[in-house]
């Protein structure tokens, strides 16, 4: 858990990590929180905090201030994060899904500045994805709206967290890679099989790096599956920008060669053409200067 002071203009005033607290209930959160905060507000000279921003691994519902599923943190299922937190800290309090936040982030400060549709998407445990039309986030009516991770790239494919399968989440997330990396090595160990319980996308990257061409394979199918997602999102949504950050989008030079493949394959030719495709330039800072952006918004 990361909790950032954030300036209206996006300079980071002060931070603090701490391990989220597990449980059954939501409250050991809210109390970490407000905790978080104290500390957080301790490091600032005269300033005035206005609001707190939470950005959350789940969906939400940003007008009744509800999380309304968190599959990695089921406590907070249902939960009324923002009443929570305003009787906790006595401030105003917004909430928004953290890969929408990571989009808000880039497209303020980040990769894509200055473009007013654009599409996020996160690499990491698993695909998050933000998509920004003529400057807002695109939420949906259930909160579900950027979900991209769950678009179907494969009708017989993995199955996937989410109830169903050949989700693009299952062939490009950083589990994914590793997945991908075993399958392949199954067939033809291209390193220590013994070891290779442990490894993450980051040293299967490093192997392909070194030259394997099997290891480089999994990069190429996350690039495959990324742009057949990608491709349809092209054409539906016509963005100026599509930035890609997380983790496992360190394999980017191993990938991109086969995600702008299948682009140019399938989409319309002048969306294909104009849409940039940018690495994400913020890093885990992202999601908190995105959240804060959208806090100051509302206020
Ligand atoms: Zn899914």
């Amino acid at each position: 858990m990361r909790m950032a002071a954030v300036c209206n203009d996006g300079e980071i005033l002060s931070r603090v990590k701490y391990t989220t607290p597990r449980s059954d209930q939501p409250e050991g959160i809210v109390e970490a929180i407000g905790k978080a905060a104290e500390e957080c507000k301790s490091k600032l000279a005269d300033c005035e905090v206005a609001a707190i921003a939470a950005a959350v691994p789940g969906t939400i519902n940003f007008e009744k201030g509800l999380i309304n599923q968190a599959p990695n943190l089921p406590e907070l299922d249902g939960f009324k994060m923002v009443s929570a937190l305003e009787d906790k800290l006595n401030i105003k309090a917004f909430l928004e899904n953290d890969a929408n936040a990571a989009a808000v982030g880039e497209s303020w400060l980040g990769a894509s500045k200055g473009f007013d549709n654009s599409i996020m998407v996160t690499l990491g445990t698993g695909v998050g994805g933000g998509i920004i039309i003529d400057g807002k986030i695109l939420r949906g009516i259930d909160g579900t709206g950027g979900e991209i991770g769950h678009i179907n790239v494969e009708p017989k494919g993995f199955p996937c967290g989410c109830g169903s399968f050949g989700c693009v989440e299952q062939y490009a997330s950083a589990t994914a890679v590793v997945r991908i990396a075993k399958e392949i090595m199954t067939e033809k160990p291209f390193t220590n099989i013994e070891e290779f319980d442990d490894f993450t996308s980051e040293d299967i990257y490093e192997i392909a790096n070194n030259g394997s061409d099997l290891a480089k394979e999994v990069f190429r199918q996350q690039g495959f599956y990324l742009g057949i997602m990608l491709a349809g999102l092209i054409n539906s949504l016509n963005p100026g920008a599509i930035v890609i950050g997380g983790g496992a989008a360190a394999g980017w030079d191993l990938f991109i060669e086969s995600l702008r493949e299948q682009i140019k394959i399938r989409s319309y030719c002048e969306p294909a053409t104009r849409v940039k495709i940018m690495q994400a330039k913020l890093g885990d800072n992202a999601g908190i200067l995105g959240v804060a952006k959208l806090g100051f918004e509302q206020i």
